[in-house]
């Protein structure tokens, strides 16, 4: 389903804008069944209150819940059935973050990713986006949502940006909150200044060569890393929001020193913070994670080159943390 078909029922049946509003506010929100919902309910057109249930009832069909693997960190891995039994994975992360996912595997391929592994299998519609955030709603408080889990989010890009506008507007998360990332493709930069709601711009960079960036990431754009930062340096200027740069450590493809000060060149003066992530190990990949003196160290070199550096570790890596490892463990996809 998507949002805007979903809009358009609305109005058949008698919606003014404000009760559209509130019936997606109600659900986006994943609002409880209570006397302040019923009295939301009661301002509605007589038509759009007798058909609610029912319309209810298919928002609730969209997602559900198959299995939670809890992390030590705090963070909750939810494995997500569709209605047509595919199945994908959000992240519910420590300080009220959720991770979504916007495809059915990926068709990016990068070689350090499970999800890659077994090619795309289907686009999320932009309803089954945000009933990610509503199941994780009902478990706990969500005010930020990165686009960060199974699949690219520029190669469904309609369906994100209707996902992004609705979280961003009924769906009551701040737009800074609302974090798009994505391997860098122009489409990106072309549609995401222009639309209502502006999120925040994650960019997986993950190497300063050219020639490197196109073996991790074979199916990417072929943006060079110079052109991806001079992109991203524009639509942070014009939102105010720094970028994330996303950086998957992996020992003796991208942690020597070659990097490290090429990394410090390419970043210097720019409005963004660098997220080093070490590589979770994944069954039947022969890359390996750095030691963590190497990566303290990576970070601590970046930081005094001026370079807002963070090493973070993958949410829940207790719990199959790497990208789609616990959609395979518990559904295999066909092709392996
Ligand atoms: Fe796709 Fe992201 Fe996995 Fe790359 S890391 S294959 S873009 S899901």
């Amino acid at each position: 389903m998507r949002i805007d078909s979903l809009r358009q029922r609305l109005r058949g049946l008698g919606a003014l804008p404000r009760h559209e509003e509130r019936v997606l506010r109600l659900w986006s929100q994943g609002l409880p069944q209570d006397a302040g919902r019923r009295r939301i309910q009661d301002f509605l057109p007589r038509a759009l209150r007798e058909a609610l249930p029912a319309i209810e009832r298919e928002l609730d069909a969209l997602a559900r819940l198959h299995s939670v693997h809890a992390g030590t960190d705090g963070s909750e891995r939810l494995l997500v059935s569709l209605a047509d039994g595919a199945s994908v994975e959000s992240v519910l992360l420590p300080r009220e973050g959720l991770c979504v996912s916007t495809q059915v595997g990926c068709a990016v391929g990068c070689v350090f990713c499970m999800t890659g592994r077994g090619g795309l299998q289907r686009q999320l519609e932009s309803a089954e986006i945000v009933a990610q955030v509503v199941l994780a709603r009902a478990r706990r408080r969500v005010r930020k949502v990165v686009f960060m889990g199974m699949g690219e989010p520029a190669h469904n890009l309609d369906n994100v940006m209707e996902a992004i506008e609705l979280l961003g507007t009924a769906g009551g998360i701040g737009h800074k909150s609302l974090v798009f990332s994505t391997v860098g493709d122009p489409r990106v930069f072309e549609r995401l200044p222009r639309g209502p709601v502006k999120p925040a711009l994650a960019l997986s960079l993950h190497t300063t060569q050219a020639a490197l960036r196109e073996e991790l990431l074979p199916r990417a754009p072929r943006l060079a890393p110079d052109e991806l930062v001079r992109l991203g340096e524009d639509y942070a200027r014009a939102t105010g929001y720094p970028i994330q740069y996303q950086w998957t450590l992996i020992e003796g493809v991208n942690d020597g020193d070659d990097e490290v000060e090429a990394l410090a060149q390419l970043l210097a003066g720019k409005y963004a913070v660098l997220n080093l992530i070490p590589f979770n190990s994944v069954e039947g990949l022969a890359f390996r994670r750095p030691g963590g003196e190497r990566a303290a160290h990576m970070a601590r070199t970046l930081h005094r080159r001026g370079i807002l550096t963070k090493l973070r570790q993958s949410a829940g890596q207790d719990v199959e943390a790497a990208c789609g490892q616990l959609r395979v463990r518990v559904q295999p996809p066909a092709s392996r």
